[in-house]
């Protein structure tokens, strides 16, 4: 039989990297049994689903290299790929359970669900309750929609099932309520659509997070009650991902960040409020942890001029991280390759399809995975040197692309290819080199730091040096071998072959600082006229 692994990811918000995480290990399994990747969309919710979100996981997925075999767009056996265009099978099946008792209506408003259940505290759990007619038509004459609710089959006692990563489980049905499997709206919940869905496209393994473990146990028992037990796919479910200093990773995480920020500059509601423009009560909110939209965390953020740490896909994207090493480190939050190279040291570089010839569920832990985003911006350093140049400039290209209005627009493809070279051995992101770059793009107005400008300037008739090396330069052809052959030439004459006398002084009037790339190159970068010109506004600033 082919595998088939499905990602069946709500289109409620952005790809998160919990989703990522989940996709990639989904497209991994498939991939190492040669079977087929199922991309499903799980739009039952209609107030949070929209086609925005839909489209954005179809890019984030295609941006990190995730190809799918069959999905809403790409068709397939088991098409239709996308809830809401399914309902007419949800309710056939809904029917039949209703038909042979296993189902039922139930007709409480939200309201009163709430007030049994404040009644019955916490070990509430809804039972079939019997209406008489009268009541019935009642509810109905109210504009009341009745939801359908699965009869949990309590002389089971035990209900349970075999985890491909957690083992075996089982708990007391006792446990579980009689839950929703229609909403008001005649949308199939996510419990009943993912069961029906499953088995109609004939998935053979469902790998998702952890959080949806105890959820598997209720599909257990939709699978017997509709008499698909030897449908039943393999399950695995897989490790949370917490932050590197404890508690699950979260959206939440920007809000979090922009509040401590907003602490540390000692802001209160109205202080606040007068920094970002929002109002009072939503900074009281945001400060008291009641509120945690991403959107007002964003607004701090600006404010106060701090970076939010990336969660979704697309933060990663725009902060310049190469989905070949996002997909890596995703892959090691849970999964061991176990490999070790002739040294006997761990292999952790593994490109996509390294991964897929590796993968086995025996070797994803069970424990919560650590986001150590260290560890990631290394990986990304190493990705950025270890693929191809014109993967370095494409990849570029994209960053420049999710990041209007950089100084890096300022140059064309081939300037821009030509400065990811210079610099490729120091960037561990994108964003990086546009940072460090800026000098080549704004001529500095400033020289420091102090210590360095004493060192390389004023102490030890650094200006003189300057002086004179800026006569070497400007006749010198301007490229990086004639720059060098006559810089150093210079050194051997004047300074005992020192090179570092005359290119230091160099270095720090045209980049503003000790810190750029190899000189020579950085001299090209920037230009004839141009360098010239900054080392004479550096003498005549140091000079007054
Ligand atoms: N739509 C569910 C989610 O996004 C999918 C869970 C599953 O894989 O069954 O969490």
């Amino acid at each position: 039989m082919t595998t088939r692994s499905r990602f069946a990811p709500s289109p409620t918000g952005l790809l998160h990297v919990g989703g990522a995480r989940t996709a990639l290990f989904v497209y991994l399994f498939a991939r190492s049994a040669d079977g087929k990747f199922v991309l499903r969309i799980e739009d039952t919710d209609r107030a949070r689903s929209s086609q925005a979100s839909e489209d954005a996981i179809f890019a984030d997925l295609q941006w990190l290299g995730l190809e799918w075999d069959e999905g809403p767009q790409e068709g397939g056996p088991g098409a239709p790929y996308r809830q809401s265009e399914r309902l007419a099978y949800y309710d056939e099946c809904v029917q039949a359970l209703l038909d042979s008792g296993k189902a039922y209506l139930a007709w409480e408003t939200p309201d009163e669900l709430a007030r049994m259940r404040e009644q019955d505290g916490a070990g509430f759990k809804y039972r079939k309750y019997e209406y008489d007619a009268e009541d019935m038509v009642e509810f109905e004459a109210e504009g009341r929609r009745p939801v359908v609710r699965f009869a949990v089959p309590l002389e089971k006692g035990k209900i349970g099932f075999h985890d491909e990563i957690l083992g075996d489980v089982e708990v007391d049905i006792d446990e579980v309520d009689d839950f929703v499997i229609r909403k008001a709206d005649g949308f199939p919940t996510y419990h009943f659509a993912v069961v029906v869905d499953d088995v109609h496209m004939q998935i053979t393994h469902v790998l998702r997070a952890q959080e949806h473990f105890k959820n598997t146990l209720k599909h257990r028992l939709l699978y017997e009650a509709l008499g698909w037990e030897e449908h039943f796919p393999k399950h695995g479910h897989m490790p949370i991902i917490n932050r590197i200093e404890g508690g699950k990773m979260s959206k939440r995480d920007k809000a979090r960040a922009a509040r401590a920020a907003a602490r540390a500059a000692g802001l209160d509601a109205a202080g606040l409020a007068e920094k970002t423009g929002l109002d009072v009560v939503t900074s009281q909110a945001f400060l008291k942890k009641k509120n945690d939209e991403v959107a007002i965390a964003v607004r701090v953020a600006e404010a106060l001029e701090i970076e939010l740490p990336e969660i979704d896909c697309i933060d990663f994207r725009r902060a310049g991280f190469l989905p070949e090493a996002i997909v890596n480190f995703l892959a090691l939050l849970g999964w061991n390759p176990g490999l070790r190279d002739d040294e006997g040291n761990e292999v952790e570089i593994l490109p996509l399809s390294e991964m897929a010839k590796h993968f086995s569920l025996d070797r994803v832990g069970k424990t919560a995975a650590r986001f150590d985003r260290e560890k990631l911006r290394w990986m990304n350093g190493q990705y950025i040197r270890l693929v191809s140049p014109e993967r370095r400039a494409e990849a570029l290209q994209d960053w420049i692309d999710h990041n209007p209005g950089s100084v890096l627009e300022e140059w064309d493809a081939d300037r821009r290819a030509w400065l990811v070279e210079l610099y490729k051995d120091r960037l561990t992101a994108f964003a990086d080199l546009a940072r460090d770059a800026e000098f080549f793009f704004v001529r500095p107005t400033e020289w420091g730091p102090a210590k360095a400008i004493k060192k390389h300037l004023l102490k030890g008739g650094g200006l003189d040096r300057l002086r004179a090396a800026q006569a070497v330069l400007a006749a010198a052809d301007w490229n990086e071998e004639a720059l060098e052959a006559a810089l150093t030439a210079a050194a051997e004459a004047d300074y005992d072959g020192k090179l570092g006398k005359l290119a230091q002084p160099v270095r720090v009037a045209v980049a503003g600082g000790p810190v750029s790339p190899p000189i020579f190159g950085t001299l090209v970068g920037i230009g004839r006229e141009e360098s010239l010109a900054r080392i004479e506004a550096c003498l005549a600033h140091h000079a007054e």
